[in-house]
């Protein structure tokens, strides 16, 4: 069987021609990016820019990134256009923080139609066999994903495979998140997203990772690796193994491997230039939440909800860190929000509607929302023995 390639080439800043260079190399061993881009064919770029923040935070795809591939895609004859849609805001109000302005003047760039959606249907999908993805994807004759390697609240990491959420226009993003709830059901849609979208190739920007509350609140941690792979799901193993994290507990992966979407396990993958040992970082802060707790305890979905419930960390406004933007309550996906600001200290969250997506953390740029265990947790170190529980034993547990 042919393996799947994922290329590691070691970069330690963001120094342009460096990255370029970089990045030409990290494509070579999967044949350069004539392999992907036929000339006169329009390629959409498609890198994370969760929110409007500066590229130094580590948020979002670096602009050196987005500027190196643009250079190879116009080389190889590509037609570039760029777009995503943010939790929160707008694509355009996020250009010029993120530095992303200035390379779509630079190379004078066009922007991908976020703004619109066309509708897809697939009868493979788990989740959606009909959704409603921006139409920059029907316009695309190719698509390579630019993800940034982030830890995640809610999904443990961010990744190739769940770049393409941002494929999801607006506030239809927190509409799944409502009616999905849990996060294995969300990951069966990412997959699905993919599926349709079948983005060519992913350039991963992990020179400045993010480790610790990731996607947005966590700590920038350099790497110094860009990764290249036409199999996200492959890029995504690697990845986790760079930052050591069992991709076991990341839902995404586990969604590729129950819809036999790619390659999951190391064992399929053929790694090209650096080896992962030799850019591996041991005590990458991981996000501390629950890991996949139904291999441990397989339970339905109705109890998995109620224990999520109880057990799941919950978002607290730290008043003092609060600048009073509403971009939490405006990003709730439930109606209505079920948190909110201007409520009474101690009571701007509502336990009992929150469905614990963490969105709301995820949008608050003052890093104001705090994520508490519940008291037994605490006390009792659950979360810790699951997930001890999980590391030790889950692997000889079926695959749920
Ligand atoms: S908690 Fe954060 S997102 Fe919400 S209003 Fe305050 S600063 Fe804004
Ligand atoms: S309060 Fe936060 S975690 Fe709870 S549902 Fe709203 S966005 Fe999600």
């Amino acid at each position: 069987m042919k393996k799947n390639i994922v290329s590691i080439v070691k970069i330690q800043n963001y120094n342009p021609d460096k990255v370029k260079s970089a990045i030409a190399k990290s494509i070579e061993p999967l044949g350069g990016m004539n392999a992907f881009v036929n000339k006169g064919q329009k390629v959409l770029l498609k890198p994370n820019i969760l929110l409007g923040l500066s590229p130094d935070k580590a948020a979002t795809t670096h602009p050196a990134v987005i500027a190196a591939v643009a250079e190879l895609v116009n080389e190889a004859g590509g037609i570039v256009f760029l777009g995503d849609s943010p939790g929160v805001g707008s694509f355009e109000s996020a250009m010029k923080p993120t530095g992303i302005g200035k390379v779509v003047e630079k190379y004078g760039i066009e922007l991908a139609d976020f703004s619109n959606v066309h509708p897809f249907e697939c009868e493979d999908n788990v989740i959606a066999k009909h959704i409603n993805l921006a139409k920059a994807v029907d316009d695309a004759d190719v698509i390579i994903t630019l993800p940034k390697l982030k830890t995640h609240v809610q999904m443990s990491m961010t990744c190739a495979v769940k770049n393409q959420y941002g494929l999801v226009v607006g506030m239809q993003k927190g509409e799944y998140h409502f009616r999905l709830e849990n996060r294995d059901a969300l990951a069966d849609l990412m997959v699905d997203i993919n599926r349709i979208a079948k983005p060519k190739l992913a350039i991963c920007d992990a020179i400045d990772a993010m480790e610790g509350e990731g996607p947005s609140g966590g700590t920038p941690r350099n790497i110094g690796v860009i990764l290249a792979s036409a199999d996200l799901p492959a890029l995504d193993v690697v990845a986790c193994e760079i930052i050591g994290l069992n991709p076991n507990n990341v839902p995404v992966i586990q969604a590729c491997k129950r819809q036999k979407y790619g390659a999951t396990s190391l064992d399929e993958i053929e790694v090209a230039g650096e080896a992962i040992e030799s850019v591996k970082i041991t005590d990458f802060k991981q996000i501390n939440n629950l890991q996949n707790v139904r291999r441990i305890l397989p339970m339905p979905q109705f109890m998995l909800k109620i224990v999520r419930q109880q057990w799941a960390s919950r978002p607290r406004i730290n008043k003092n860190k609060c600048v009073k933007c509403y971009k939490c309550r405006d990003g709730c996906p439930v109606s209505p929000p079920a948190i909110d600001p201007d409520r009474p200290v101690g009571k701007e969250v509502d336990d009992k509607t929150c469905i614990r997506c963490y969105c709301c953390h995820e949008f608050c740029i003052a890093k104001a929302i705090d994520l508490k265990k519940p008291w037994f947790d605490r006390v009792f170190k659950i979360t810790k023995l699951m997930n001890f529980l999980n590391k030790h034993i889950g692997k000889f547990l079926p695959h749920i």
